[in-house]
């Protein structure tokens, strides 16, 4: 894109951005009343609940769904997956649907067919680290993706942290307010404490989640249903955040046993982020569900898997 168009899509998107701001400060019930909301293709049967996952961890999902709901919201949280040391943990849920990102959906204010991401800077700071160490390797994984071949058809384009609270997960267990989910489809919302992830993921497991992707989908405010508004056969991706744990040794470029390479998990957290899963091992994999090292390029099968999710959005 050439630069003036670039600079006018920038001020554009600072003007809606604004307008939202004001409007979702002023009014939050007419914002979120005036979202799109298409239940589409998908119908209950499609719609049965998960049947792998961790119980108590669904059960917390579908706890923060009804409140969700009881806002008068149409997102829901549909899967968390935590990124581990030791042993790894099944996916939790919500539907057996995938979900994917739909090009050019209002409802997250998207930008054409690009994703956007935001690195929430307020919470970057590790006991190891500078927020802005961090945000150069979550940076560094962003652009690895957005070379990625099977990508080609997608920018994934960085959106500045407007000192707004970009993420809202945290603030159903007390770590945070509920902040303004629309700045961005993916958030890395920063280092959290341990306590943080024994509550996500159960008591004592602060001391093995090293991080963790949770995606939410567009619902139908009057069904609770997930919707398909391109009728792509997959739920509509809505917002995805991804915390990190700061009960462990971060660094930069390191490796065991010294401490854990931040770019090595924001790749492999935005990969979820990006619609892929985990796999493995074997193969080798980003995707792979425990830490093992240095890993800050996609492996044969992380490329399939992307080329699998990427290849129908729209040049
Ligand atoms: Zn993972």
């Amino acid at each position: 894109m050439k630069k003036m168009e670039q600079l006018k899509e920038r001020k554009m998107y600072g003007l809606v951005l604004s307008l939202v701001l004001i409007a979702s400060l002023v009014l939050p019930a007419v914002v979120y009343a005036a979202d799109t909301d298409n239940p589409g293709k998908l119908d209950q049967e499609h719609s049965k609940p998960a049947e792998e996952g961790d119980p108590e961890v669904l059960a917390l999902m579908y706890e923060i769904n009804e409140k969700l709901a009881a806002q008068g919201l149409n997102i829901a949280v549909e899967e968390i997956e935590f990124f581990t040391i030791g042993q790894g943990r099944p996916a939790n849920r919500v539907h057996q649907e995938e979900h994917r990102w739909v090009a050019n959906d209002p409802r997250r204010l998207a930008q054409h067919n690009d994703i956007t991401y935001l690195v929430d800077q307020s919470d970057g700071t590790t006991s190891s680290l500078t927020s802005v160490q961090t945000e150069d390797a979550i940076d560094k994984a962003m652009t690895t993706w957005n070379d990625e071949k099977c990508l080609d058809k997608v920018d994934i384009v960085k959106r500045d942290d407007w000192d707004y609270d970009p993420d809202i997960f945290d603030s159903f267990f007390g770590f945070g307010g509920f902040g303004y989910w629309f700045l961005a489809d993916i958030t890395h919302a920063g280092w959290l404490p341990k306590e943080f992830f024994d509550a996500v993921g159960g008591p004592g497991d602060g001391d093995h989640i090293l991080g963790f992707s949770v995606t939410f989908i567009w619902v139908s405010v009057d069904t609770g249903e997930p919707t398909d508004i391109n009728g792509d056969n997959y739920l509509d991706t809505a917002l995805n955040e991804v915390y990190y744990n700061d009960n462990f040794q971060w660094g930069i470029d390191i490796s065991l046993p010294d401490g854990f390479d931040v770019e090595t998990v924001a790749l492999h957290e935005s990969g979820h982020s990006l619609g892929i899963g985990h796999f493995g091992p074997p193969p080798e994999a980003v995707m792979n569900p425990v830490y093992a090292g240095i890993q800050q390029s996609p492996f044969p099968v992380d490329h399939a898997s992307m080329c699998t999710v990427w290849k129908s959005w729209p040049k």
